[in-house]
């Protein structure tokens, strides 16, 4: 492990000793694997479940959309690897509902859910389908026109591909800034969510949400979390994220 990833759970287990709150909160992960990984990013199965027996037994409930100031936690996933595919046995037996942010032009990518495997997911009542935009291009980092592409082209496509609206957008690499979050809201996007750590009512500014990443996080770090340990990231996070 390395030492920065060392210092940050350090740094967030000892800021979790001085919070106690049961916020709502939003947290997100990159895929599940059992025995195939998908991506390097991905979390066993086996390390998923001890979260959602944490997050149970802490008290809160699994919401497909928050709506109470305290006691929900909101999951999604982004980019869509193939191991959610493999793995939504272990959903269903979980019974969580989860959020699925997906790169419009990787559904025929290697390692990634098909169009058809996705028009399945979306059959189930335990699955939203979000647009994590066109190609995942940093949106900060393109000119206006090209980020109204991405936004809007990925709507439109999964909209027509699943026949449902798609309201909410997540930052590929958490990154935006100023223009990102002016034409996502002239394209349709209700809902921004950001990666930048804090409660769910906390936003970054009206509609930007903030989510925790949590996708390696052993027992410890992920109880800590929960309880808002890593926002005494947030300033970091902050800078490395919107420009
Ligand atoms: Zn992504």
């Amino acid at each position: 492990m390395a030492v920065s990833t060392q210092i940050k759970i350090i740094l967030i287990r000892f800021a979790s000793m001085f919070c106690c709150s049961k916020k709502s909160k939003a947290i997100f992960y990159h895929d599940i694997h059992s025995d195939q990984r998908f991506t390097n990013m991905s979390t066993s199965v086996e390390l998923f479940k001890k979260h959602i027996q944490i997050i149970r037994e802490s008290g809160h409930e699994i919401v497909s959309k928050i709506s109470k100031e305290t006691g929900q936690i909101e999951i999604s996933f982004d980019d869509a690897y193939l191991g959610l595919y493999c793995n939504f046995n272990v959903i269903k037996e979980l019974d969580i509902p989860i959020q699925l942010f997906v790169v419009s032009s990787f559904l025929e990518k290697d390692n990634h859910i098909n169009k058809t495997q996705l028009l399945e997911l979306n059959k189930s009542d335990l699955i939203t389908i979000s647009s994590h935009t066109n190609s995942h291009k940093i949106l900060s980092e393109i000119d206006a026109e090209t980020c109204r592409f991405e936004l809007t082209e990925s709507k439109k496509g999964l909209e027509e591909l699943l026949d449902t609206e798609v309201n909410s957008l997540c930052f590929p690499e958490g990154k935006f800034n100023n223009q990102t979050i002016k034409i996502a809201n002239e394209v349709g996007y209700e809902k921004k969510y950001s990666s930048l750590p804090g409660f769910y009512f906390d936003e970054f500014t009206q509609g930007v949400k903030k989510r925790s990443l949590v996708q390696f996080a052993r027992e410890k770090e992920f109880k800590a979390i929960l309880k808002g340990g890593d926002h005494i990231l947030s300033l970091w996070y902050k800078l490395k994220h919107f420009k």
